[in-house]
């Protein structure tokens, strides 16, 4: 009776271990873990200081820039709407409420006075805060100082506008024909919140088409939509515009922890975890590399890092010094982590939770079948298959299409195999002793 049990067990673990020797590593190559390195605003220090050093070490990195002020764009900055005049002569009867405050908050930035700027932020941080109210009145005491005069005539630009001029479409083209993704952080990094429809979706589109024009699709896929902005009205017309949002992650097999937040990356059962830090100018060296040490410790983490200011320029500056120490630090441990862009590693974990593997072998040949569900001309990053061979295989002939690799088996306890890259959603791969 005993034996019959055992023997049943038997041949259900083997003809299931038989349908599962093939498996999509968590993360590219097997490795432990995901690192992205991002900067926000294209700051001019972070081309100057920064990208050298990454150079130096050959490590990927991500650049979310403000597209209208690049040197070469089709789509600057602007207002879309109403002569800007009727706006602010209409305010001087009709205080600001739901019916007109996205136009009047859409046009501060477009009325040609120097100090309006300031109201509007500080407007907008209200809005975005849930205090109406106050977002009103101080839209309100904007536009009587335009009234009055208050202001002088002139235009402003934002610190972060500032920070980038000087960036051009030439540049930036050299620096992504050497592997640097380039992506959106909209038109002009303002509130997207208090803007309305036609202007929210000009600082969306309007930046992709810059974007696309200058570089290619390959190159919007995802975005930063300005202040790590979470309200709902930003998200709303984000979310379409963009398959991914490094303000949020919409994915239900990843949890998110954002760069404020204390929570343990260690702490969620979740397939993966995006696990955010900003490092600002008091973060240590020590504090910055244990982020590194504690994505080492898990095996699903991808840890997203935030850059904006550097060596006195820009928010939160810090000294390249630092950088550099950093870089060298996250470069030692490249053999155990994928340092990838944010785009990269963003479709590789969606590819592999809508891809399902099947296999058939035989002595000679083991055949796999990729199957995944999301559009391949966008999910094109090839995919680490596992796949367990036979002890006698040697060396092993991988073909996929028409590309071809020859490999040398590993091992660990559950027997020999091969680690090798496919592409999804493509042809039958082919496994061939040699
Ligand atoms: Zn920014």
């Amino acid at each position: 009776m005993n034996k019959i049990i055992i023997l049943t067990v038997f041949l259900i673990f083997s003809q299931l271990c038989a349908h599962s020797q093939t498996t999509i590593t968590k993360w590219k190559d097997d490795k432990k873990g995901a690192v992205s390195i991002t900067f926000d605003d294209g700051n001019r220090n972070q081309f100057k200081y920064a990208l050298p050093i990454l150079e130096r070490l050959q490590l990927p990195a991500t650049f979310y820039v403000i597209t209208g002020p690049i040197i070469g764009s089709q789509y600057p900055g602007k207002f879309i709407g109403r002569n800007v005049d009727d706006i602010i002569k209409e305010t001087a009867t009709i205080p600001t409420d739901s019916t007109n405050y996205f136009e009047r908050a859409s046009a501060a930035k477009y009325l040609n006075r120097i100090g309006a700027d300031a109201y509007y932020d500080k407007s907008a941080i209200a809005f975005e805060d849930g205090k109406i109210d106050k977002a009103y009145k101080i839209m309100d005491t904007l536009y009587q100082k335009a009234r009055n005069g208050s202001f002088k005539t002139g235009i402003e630009y934002s610190d972060e506008v500032a920070q980038e001029m000087g960036l051009s479409w030439d540049s930036i083209k050299v620096y992504a024909s050497k592997g640097y993704e380039f992506a959106s952080h909209t038109v002009t990094h303002t509130h997207l919140a208090v803007l309305d429809t036609t202007n929210i979706n000009y600082e969306l589109y309007k930046s992709k088409e810059d974007i696309r024009n200058h570089l290619g699709d390959e190159y919007t896929f995802d975005a930063e939509i300005p202040f790590g902005i979470e309200h709902p009205r930003a998200l709303k017309y984000g979310f379409p515009a963009y398959a991914a949002l490094r303000n949020m992650v919409r994915d239900s097999f990843m949890f998110e922890i954002n760069r404020g937040y204390k929570t343990q990356p260690g702490s969620s059962d979740k397939e993966y975890v995006q696990w955010q830090r900003g490092p600002l100018s008091k973060t240590t060296l020590d504090q910055m590399k244990s982020y590194i040490d504690t994505t080492l410790a898990h095996n699903n983490i991808w840890l997203v890092l935030v850059f904006h200011g550097i060596n006195g320029l820009g928010w939160e500056a810090l000294p390249d010094s630092v950088l550099a120490a950093y870089f060298h630090y996250i470069k030692q441990n490249e053999s155990n982590l994928w340092i990838t862009t944010f785009k990269e590693a963003g479709k590789y974990m969606r590819e592999r939770m809508h891809t399902t593997v099947t296999e058939n072998k035989n002595d000679k040949k083991i055949s796999v079948q990729l199957t995944q569900s999301l559009d391949e001309h966008v999910y094109n990053v090839p995919l680490t298959l596992k796949t367990y061979v036979p002890k006698n295989w040697k060396s092993v002939k991988v073909v996929q299409g028409n590309h071809q690799q020859k490999l040398q088996p590993k091992n660990d306890a559950s027997g020999n195999y091969i680690l090798y890259d496919a592409m999804p959603g493509k042809t039958n791969i082919e496994l061939s002793v040699l």
